[in-house]
């Protein structure tokens, strides 16, 4: 049975790199049929907060990333590390260590200055035969991990291949503070031991622990599982991925008038590939991924491509759907929407050319405020030889059938009699209209309005 942990600090939002990782995850525990378990690793109490555990759930929730088990928190499981401490204490696994935090700095500098890496002295360190200095009075001590001092730790990174670490670089490490709070690496270990877990898919800042993570888990006599490292994410201009390219948070893409389904099916590219494959659903997805086919190096963000797969999205979705998403949106800018013109009817005209729900947003405001348009646009576009087709134009819209076949041939009448061509009569209509030249065609424009409000706007063009 396959089981994947996503398992994330509640320091920050839930950005786009830490989705990747989750959606990774999610998706390698579904195509075997495995369980995908999400893990708060709340321990750092000075940074985590409630908003960053929220922001992550909402986050996730938001992208259909729903966990089989959890979320568990590190904070609850406080007892069960320290448990495992003492048994390790108890098996000469682990060790108390004196050395004071002074001490230590000063054997640093001294090592430094030596020319040589500052490590731990390894004066606590218990071996056959060796006699132990006796504890200082008053120093409470730390607890280290007896790490292996031969050989080396040696993992098939199912993404960057074989690494091996010689075990003379690592230092013993402190595994529980001397108030016996655990650290980082052990809460870690001792969740993926005891939550099963088979694959840990996580981002490459974390290679440089996995070495030591293995040696405690064979401390312990756990099975080690297998890692995947994924290479991080650059940001369109080729540098790392941060809060400078926008974006910071997962929710900011919602925000922004991203469909859920897009960013899934963008992240989902980012580093993993089908052949030349683009555009897939979620279900194609889990059918497809393996961790064969990611890219040892790292992925750039491209935000042309994020944005045409969310036209693509838009385009498809139902216009029920884009209505609920686009209301609230309207809402927040205080629009009213009224029955006519129908905020449907504007959104199937408007859903073909947009790459955010904001823009249809954008789109369908204009018919529903107290329009104004700009007078400087106007007069780009209203020529004063057109000035006598919109008369006409305006005369003719008080009695034309209601729809665009219908306009559309008094657009043609009207341009027609006075010699002009279409964009003549067409563009100040536009902006007249929309306050905007940029629109659908004209004639389903136009009958998306009701008839009064088409008179009340095209009259502002005829006192110009
Ligand atoms: N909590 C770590 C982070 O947010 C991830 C740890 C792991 O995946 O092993 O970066």
């Amino acid at each position: 049975m396959i089981r994947t942990r996503f398992a994330p600090s509640p320091t920050g939002f839930l950005h786009i790199g830490g989705a990747r990782t989750a959606l990774f995850c999610w998706a390698f525990a579904r195509h075997y049929g495995g369980k995908f378990i999400l893990r708060i690793e709340d321990t750092d109490v000075a940074r985590s907060t409630p908003e960053a555990v929220q922001g992550i759930i909402d986050g996730m929730k938001w992208l259909g990333l729903t966990p089989d088990e959890g979320p568990f928190y590190q904070m609850q499981r406080m007892e069960r590390y320290k448990e495992v401490i003492r048994q390790m204490l108890a098996a000469g696994t682990a060790y108390y260590c004196y050395t004071t935090p002074e001490e230590l700095e000063g054997m640093r500098e001294e090592q430094r200055s030596r020319g040589l890496k500052p490590r731990y002295d390894g004066a606590w360190r218990p071996e056959p035969g060796k006699a132990l200095p006796t504890p200082p009075a008053g120093v409470q001590p730390v607890v280290r991990f007896r790490n292996p001092t031969a050989g080396v730790v040696v993992w098939d990174d199912l993404v960057k291949g074989r690494i091996e670490i010689a075990n003379a670089e690592l230092d013993d490490l402190v595994i529980a503070r001397a108030d016996f709070t655990p650290t980082y690496n052990f809460c870690v270990v001792v969740d993926d031991w005891e939550m099963g877990i088979t694959h840990v898919i996580r981002g490459d800042d974390h290679v440089n622990n996995t070495p030591r993570q293995i040696n405690i888990l064979q401390a312990l006599g756990a099975q080690v599982p297998l890692y995947a490292h994924l290479s991080m994410i650059l940001g369109d201009d080729g540098q790392k991925l941060s809060k400078r390219h926008g974006a910071v948070s997962v929710m900011q893409y919602d925000d922004e008038g991203y469909l859920p389904e897009a960013v899934l099916n963008y992240l989902a590219r980012l580093g993993w590939s089908h052949g030349d494959d683009e555009v897939f659903s979620m279900a194609q997805f889990c059918a497809w991924f393996d961790l064969d086919h990611i890219t040892p190096s790292a992925a750039q963000f491209n935000t042309e491509k994020l944005n045409w797969l969310n036209a693509y999205y838009i385009k498809q979705a139902d216009n029920a759907r884009l209505v609920a998403l686009v209301q609230p949106r309207l809402a927040a800018r205080g629009v009213t929407i009224t029955a006519t013109p129908s905020l449907e009817a504007i959104i199937s005209l408007y859903k073909e050319r947009v790459s955010k729900l904001n823009e249809l947003a954008d789109a369908a405001e204009v018919f529903y405020i107290d329009l104004r348009p700009n007078p400087e646009v106007l007069a780009q576009h209203l020529m004063p030889e057109a000035l006598p087709a919109l008369a006409d134009f305006i005369a003719g819209v008080k009695d034309v059938a209601w729809e665009a076949p219908a306009i559309s041939a008094l657009i043609k009448a009207c341009i027609g009699k006075h010699g002009l061509k279409m964009p003549k009569l067409a563009m100040p209509l536009r902006v007249l209209l929309t306050g905007q030249a940029q629109t659908p065609s004209v004639d389903a424009l136009i009958a998306l309005f009701p008839r009064d409000l088409v008179l009340k706007r095209l009259a502002a063009g005829q006192v110009s």
